[in-house]
This record gives C-alpha cells, sequence and structure tokens, in this order.
C-alpha cells in the first residue's frame, strides 16, 4: 500500500512527517535532491543529496517514477524505493503535490492524503519565517490555490489547525488501511 502525504508549500508538512509513529511495517520513502542539506538534516536519512549532472543522469537512466522541480531545485523518487513495497506493508511519500497526484494516478491503489491550512495562517507563518514582503506573500498564496485546485484527486483532505491533531489523523488513516 502506497500513501502519498502533500498539500500547499507553508502547511507544515515535513514537522508533521517527522512526527508520525515509525511502525516497522512502514517504510519511509527517501527523495534524491539538488538541494543543498539544511543544518537539522543527514544524508541518507532526509535525502539523498546530488548534483544536478547526477540527477540529470538519473533521468536518462530512467531511475525516477517521478521527479519535479520545485523552488529551483530536482527532487526526484527512485523507482528503487517502491520496490520497498516488497518488505514492507506500506510506503510513505512525502512530495509536492504535482509529483503526488503523478503518483496517484500511475499507482491507483495508493491513498492520497492532502494537508492544508487557511491562507491566513499560511501568511502568518511565512511572517514568522521573516518573509515579509507582500509580493512575495501574494505568489506564495496564489501558489497554494494553483495546488489546492487538485485536491480533489487526495482521498483524504486534513485541515492542519494543530499539529499533533494533524499527526495523530493520518497515523489513524495509516493504521486503519494496513490493519
Ligand atoms: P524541502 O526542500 O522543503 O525538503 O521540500 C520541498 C518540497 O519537495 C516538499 O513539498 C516535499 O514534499 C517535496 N518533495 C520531496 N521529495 C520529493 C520527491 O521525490 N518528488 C516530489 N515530486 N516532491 C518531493
Amino acid at each position: 500500500m502506497i500513501f502519498v502525504i502533500s498539500g500547499p508549500s507553508g502547511v507544515g508538512k515535513s514537522t508533521i512527517i517527522k512526527y508520525l509513529d515509525r511502525q516497522d511495517e512502514l517504510y519511509f520513502s527517501i527523495s534524491y535532491t539538488t538541494r543543498p542539506i539544511r543544518n537539522d538534516e543527514s544524508k541518507g536519512i532526509d535525502y539523498y543529496y546530488i548534483s544536478e549532472n547526477q540527477f540529470n543522469e538519473m533521468i536518462d537512466q530512467e531511475k525516477f517514477v517521478e521527479y519535479e522541480e520545485y523552488g529551483g531545485y530536482m527532487y526526484g523518487t527512485a523507482r528503487t524505493e517502491l520496490s520497498k513495497l516488497s518488505e514492507y506493508r506500506a510506503l510513505v511519500l512525502d512530495l509536492e503535490v504535482n509529483g503526488a497526484t503523478n503518483i496517484l494516478k500511475e499507482y491507483p491503489n495508493s491513498i492520497g492524503i492532502f494537508i492544508d491550512i487557511n491562507n491566513r495562517e499560511l501568511k502568518k507563518r511565512l511572517k514568522i519565517r521573516g518573509h515579509e514582503d507582500e509580493t512575495f506573500i501574494k505568489t506564495r498564496i496564489n501558489l497554494a490555490d494553483k495546488q489546492r485546485d487538485k485536491k480533489g484527486q487526495f482521498e483524504y483532505y486534513i485541515l492542519n489547525e494543530e499539529i499533533l491533531t494533524t499527526v495523530n489523523k493520518i497515523n489513524d488513516i495509516i493504521y486503519n488501511r494496513i490493519l
């Protein structure tokens, strides 16, 4: 079983995913990215960090089941990650919305979970992160609205109002579906 977790940028998805129950039956897919590693991340745990050349080589060798450009960097899910399905009851993928809908189409049995927040909250979060520029904020809100256009393709929709409640909801969905 494949769980695809997605949602507009800025909803706090990566934090939510970090708090999900790491049950033995679950495998959390590790993506490849050309983005530089952040201070709080570890190689081979959060991502496989590779150069643009290496990424392009992997595209040529058809090693990705999906890949997308996001914020100026490339992100991709290797086919080898999906093959972990033979070892685990379920895979969890954390993808931006385009990659997520591609996987949902390609694997019709996969389960989509769309995490959202309202625009007022999104604005607040962007400001907390130091983005005061109104044009930047407007662009991000427009992007979130566009990403929401695809929410109908996801089986579950969760409005992230309180992080632990959201984490519990996702844990429940996963647990109930893999039983
Ligand atoms: P970040 O750079 O903040 O870790 O991730 C940026 C965005 O890329 C997030 O929305 C995350 O879900 C998405 N992402 C991470 N890995 C992949 C991937 O392999 N494919 C796609 N399509 N998106 C990914």
